[in-house]
Order: C-alpha cells, then structure tokens, then sequence
C-alpha cells in the first residue's frame, strides 16, 4: 500500500518466539499523521509487532525503519528514538510512589533533560489537555482507571514523540471509562499525531482510523480503509472475526 510520507516502515519482519512464528514476513508502512488500527484475533502477534516497533522486542531479520532512519539495536540511539516512538500499554504502568505531576516530569528531566520547572510546565499542560488539570498533585491510585490510562498518555506525549503506539488502551477499563479515553485518542488524531493503535473498539476504528490492519497467525491479511475493511472484508479470516465480534 502506498503511502505519502512514511514515518514507520517495515520490511520483511520476522519473529519466533521458540517454533512459534510470531511475526511472518510483515511489511507495514505508517505515514506522517496516519492513524492505523491493528486488530485480529488474541495470539495473532499483534502486542508483539507493536513492540517491535520500538524495540521493546527484537526481530531476526527484516528492517525497521523510524523517520528514514533505522531503528538502533541499543544504547543511546535507542532510547531516543523510544523517546521518538512512545507507547501506551494496557496496564498504565504509572509510578505508584510519585504524584500525576511526577510521573509525567520524570522521563522529561531524565532523558529530554529538561530542568524541572520547565518538565513540570509542560506536564500541567498536557495534564490540562486530557482533562486531568485538577488531578495533578493525587498519586495513581487515587485515580479511576480511566483516569490513570490518560496520565499514561499525558507522559508519553511529553516526549514529543513523533508517533505513539497504543496495545489495547481500553482493554483493562470498567465500560464507563473507556469513552473518556478514546475521545483524548480521537482529539490526538484529529490534532494529527501518527498513531498504531491495537484495539477491539471498532467505532473507534471506523471513527479514527485511516487505515485498518487485520492480523491473523503472524501475518498481516488485508488492509483497507475502515468503510471499505468493515462493510466488504475480502479475506475469510476477516469475515469470521468480525462476525464475531460486530
Ligand atoms: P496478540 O497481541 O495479537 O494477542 P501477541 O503478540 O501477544 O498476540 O502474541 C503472539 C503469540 O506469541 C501468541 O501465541 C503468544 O502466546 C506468543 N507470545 C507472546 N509473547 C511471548 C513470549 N514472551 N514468549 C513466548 N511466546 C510469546
Ligand atoms: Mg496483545
């Protein structure tokens, strides 16, 4: 699938975890701005091509490419460029000991090297963008977990990266929570922010997406527009998932 102005790419991607063939010769190309959802049945390697993408796994073979620029193996490249690629993860994995506030300050002051007062200005005002201003000071488990998702995104966004990676945002929030979550999604993809975005909420995906990615056994089966994926899925196994899940 073409694509304008690539910020990821992936060519010829493979993983094994064991005899397991995670990741089958996947080649995805995300552009600047483009909002890609990623769905397909559990155990279909979804979290694992996530974290491929910032190396929070390692591949055998095939390239990944960030920004024209080929992901770094380790060191301090990497850990620029998971500045560059941030991640929300199902579990927020917020600090438990340290306030809102600190929890979106600490990687600036650490790997941006930002001065305090200044990590700490930014983080207000992200906090003020996912609605969570008045929440600064409380420490995580005085949050809903709604609550805590968007802190999550707040720190990650405090990175400047160039694009965030979301596996299943949604998946561990009580109902009532989700919505609160996925419109702070919806505002970061209208405000342009290249996004992946594993999830199972399909009016999200037919709301957001530019684009849908459907994964089954390790492989990328089709992609397409989401009108296009959702009213006429080509593949058999597509078919089949969403007739279980719409
Ligand atoms: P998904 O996110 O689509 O549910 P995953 O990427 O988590 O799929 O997993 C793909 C397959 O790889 C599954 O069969 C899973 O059990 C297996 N797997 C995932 N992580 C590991 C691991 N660290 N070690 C061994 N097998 C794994
Ligand atoms: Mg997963």
């Amino acid at each position: 699938m073409a694509v304008a102005d690539p910020l990821i790419e992936l060519r010829g991607v493979n993983k094994h975890y064991g005899a397991l063939h995670v990741l089958r010769s996947i080649d995805l190309t995300v552009g600047r701005g483009e909002v890609v959802v990623v769905i397909g049945p559990s155990g279909s390697g979804k979290s694992t091509l996530c974290r491929a993408m910032n190396r929070l796994e390692s591949v055998e073979s095939g390239e990944i490419v960030i920004d024209g620029k080929p992901l770094p193996e380790e060191g301090k490249a990497l850990a620029r460029l998971r500045a560059e690629v941030g991640m929300v993860f199902q579990s927020f994995n917020l600090f438990a000991h340290k306030t809102v506030l600190a929890n979106v300050s600490l990687a600036q002051t650490k790997v941006r090297k930002r001065r305090k007062e200044e990590a700490d200005r930014r983080s207000r005002a992200l906090l003020d963008r996912v609605g969570l201003a008045a929440h600064a000071d409380k420490y995580p488990a005085q949050l809903s977990g709604g609550q805590q998702q968007r802190v999550a995104i707040a720190r990650a966004l405090a990175m400047d990266p160039k694009a965030l990676l979301f596996d299943e945002p949604t998946s561990a929030l009580d109902p009532e929570m989700i919505n609160e979550v996925l419109e702070v999604m919806q505002q970061l993809a209208r405000d342009g922010m290249t996004m992946v975005v594993v999830t199972h909420e399909m009016g999200f995906a037919r709301s957001a997406a530019n684009r849908v990615v459907f994964m089954a056994d390790g492989r990328i089966v089709e992609q397409a527009a989401p009108e296009e994926f959702f009213s006429n899925p080509r593949s058999d196994r597509a078919r089949e998932f969403l007739s279980k899940i719409l």
